[in-house]
């Protein structure tokens, strides 16, 4: 066995060269499920631009010498718009800072990262990306449902629930995904779930299809929301849960009674067979 060593040694991290932009997701909210990378360059950025889903607790993490800009977009209150924010990367860049765009959960999904990057791409500037754990995967893991459960789903669709311009998306087949067997995973969701609601059970969803609302996954505010798709919209609004959310439909959400290891913590008792399955489960 080799021995452990202490403090651990951590891999080689590239060096954060001036000039360059690193596109890099947060996570969903915990600092500690910030990657290596992630925590690399906070403490090495000169500027370090953020959403606002990132958690202050991370932003803590930051070089206490690094200039941090608020570039994140708030419900009703006027927001830099997408171009503002990547014309002032490439500024930011070719004024010779080392520029940490940091997103929540990973730059890639549902996060406009392609965008700026391809900004950054026009305007000659170099990037790195450094993925992050998306909300739809590791918010729902705090909540204990799992994005896929060999009983309960062979796939699962990532979804936006609205367009930039806040609408319900229209070019979104909603009764494929209805029809799919498969679980599916709203980002941004609330404002129009009684539509979305709609959609799928139109599509052939049963309204007693599980759902469950994961608000403000994996911070201190975690609440999780558990309903069935023909009420899901009116307990919402009953109930004043809260963006951002993320929202599971299918059965994967059933096994947060045996899963929420969260609650678990808390003193809530698992079941060891949420699917109520052990005489039907195949053996090997
Ligand atoms: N790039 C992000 C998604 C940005 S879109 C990611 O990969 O997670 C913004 C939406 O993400 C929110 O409306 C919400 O649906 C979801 N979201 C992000 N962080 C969340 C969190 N901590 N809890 C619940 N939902 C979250």
């Amino acid at each position: 066995m080799v021995p452990s060593q202490h403090p651990p040694r951590f891999p080689d991290m590239p060096a954060f060269e001036a000039g360059w932009v690193w596109l890099v997701g947060a996570g969903p909210g915990d600092p500690g499920l910030l990657t290596l990378l992630a925590h690399h360059a906070l403490g090495q950025a000169d500027v370090v631009v953020y959403d606002a889903l990132v958690d202050d607790d991370i932003l803590n993490l930051a070089n206490p010498d690094a200039e941090l800009i608020y570039a994140g977009k708030r419900g009703g209150k006027p927001s830099p718009k997408q171009p503002d924010i990547s014309d002032r990367l490439v500024s930011l860049a070719l004024a010779g800072n080392r520029v940490l765009r940091l997103k929540g959960g990973d730059p890639f999904v549902f996060g406009r990262g392609g965008e700026e990057a391809l900004t950054l791409v026009a305007a000659g500037v170099p990037f790195r990306v450094v993925p992050g754990i998306t909300a739809g995967v590791g918010g729902l893991a705090y909540a204990g449902i799992p994005a896929t459960h060999r009983e309960t789903n062979h796939s699962v669709a990532f979804i936006t629930g609205h367009m930039a311009g806040g609408e319900v998306p229209d070019g979104i087949d909603w009764a494929a995904l209805a029809s799919g067997g498969q679980a599916l995973v709203i980002y941004m969701a609330l404002k129009h779930l009684e539509a979305i609601a709609g959609f799928l059970v139109e599509g052939g969803l049963a309204p007693s299809t599980p759902v469950a609302v994961v608000s403000r996954a994996a911070t201190k505010h975690q609440w999780v929301l558990e309903t069935v798709l023909g009420d899901a919209a009116g307990d919402v609004e009953a109930s004043g849960i809260e963006a951002p959310a993320i929202v599971a439909v299918g059965e994967i959400v059933r096994m947060r009674a045996g899963l929420d290891w969260l609650g678990a913590i808390e003193g809530r008792t698992l079941d060891p067979d949420p699917l109520g399955q052990t005489s039907q489960r195949k053996t090997g």
